[in-house]
C-alpha cells in the first residue's frame, strides 16, 4: 500500500499487532489479513511460473482510474473497474529463465480470504465535486470476490460496511456535495443464512 490513507491504516494495524497479546494479534490476520497467490501460466509457451504468497491487508486503487473506466466505459460494474486495473499489472515470461519472453496477464489465486477485506482509494488533492460524484458513483456497495479471485466458491459476496449504507444512491449524492473523498473502504463477507 502506498497512499497516505493506506499508510494510516497498516500503522494502525501494525500497531494492534505489535500488542504482545496472542489473541489480539489473531484477530488482525483473521480479520484483514488476505493471503494471494500469482500464477502466470504463458499464453505461448505454456511455461508456469508461481510467485510466493504475499500477505496484505487490501489493496489500493487510484481513484482517478477508477472514474476514467467509469466515464469513458459508461455502464460497468465496479467488478470489471477493478479487473481491466489489474490487468495493467502484467509478467514477463523471462528469458533468463528459460521462458520466450513475451507478457502474460496474471492470475490471482486466493489462499485465504478475510472476512473483511480493505480497499483504500488514492486521491489528487483536487477533485471537484463532479469527479468525486463520478468516482463514488463507480463503486459498487456489494461485490463478489469470486469474480476478482480463483479459488473462492462461486458467489462470494462482500458488503460495503464502512459506510451508513442505507441508500448507496443517497450516499453517492451526499460525498459529491459534501466533497468526501472515501478513502478506507471496508467490505465485509455476506455469510450465507443457515
Ligand atoms: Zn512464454
Amino acid at each position: 500500500m502506498s497512499s497516505g490513507a493506506a499508510e494510516v491504516l497498516v500503522a494502525i494495524l501494525e500497531f494492534w499487532h505489535c500488542w504482545k497479546n496472542a489473541e489480539r494479534e489473531s484477530l488482525v490476520t483473521r480479520l484483514f489479513t488476505l493471503e494471494e497467490n500469482e500464477r502466470m501460466s504463458c499464453r505461448k509457451c505454456r511455461k508456469k511460473l508461481n510467485y510466493p504468497e504475499q500477505s496484505s491487508y487490501g489493496i489500493v486503487m487510484a481513484a482517478d482510474s477508477i472514474r476514467d473506466l467509469k466515464c469513458g466505459l459508461g455502464y460497468i460494474e465496479f467488478v470489471d473497474i477493478f479487473k481491466v486495473i489489474r490487468m495493467e499489472c502484467k509478467m514477463l515470461c523471462d528469458i533468463k529463465t528459460g521462458g520466450c519472453g513475451i507478457t502474460n496477464f496474471i492470475h490471482h489465486i486466493i489462499s485465504k480470504c478475510p472476512p473483511i477485506f480493505t480497499i483504500v482509494l488514492e486521491w489528487e488533492k483536487s477533485e471537484t465535486e463532479k469527479e468525486i460524484y463520478e468516482t463514488t458513483m463507480a463503486l459498487d456497495w456489494e461485490i463478489d470476490f469470486s469474480r476478482l479471485y480463483e479459488g473462492l466458491e462461486p458467489k462470494t459476496n462482500y458488503r460495503l460496511v464502512s459506510m451508513d449504507v442505507g441508500n448507496w444512491k443517497s450516499v453517492v449524492r451526499f460525498c459529491g456535495e459534501r466533497k468526501i473523498r472515501p478513502e478506507i473502504l471496508f467490505y465485509e463477507v455476506v455469510r450465507a443464512m443457515a
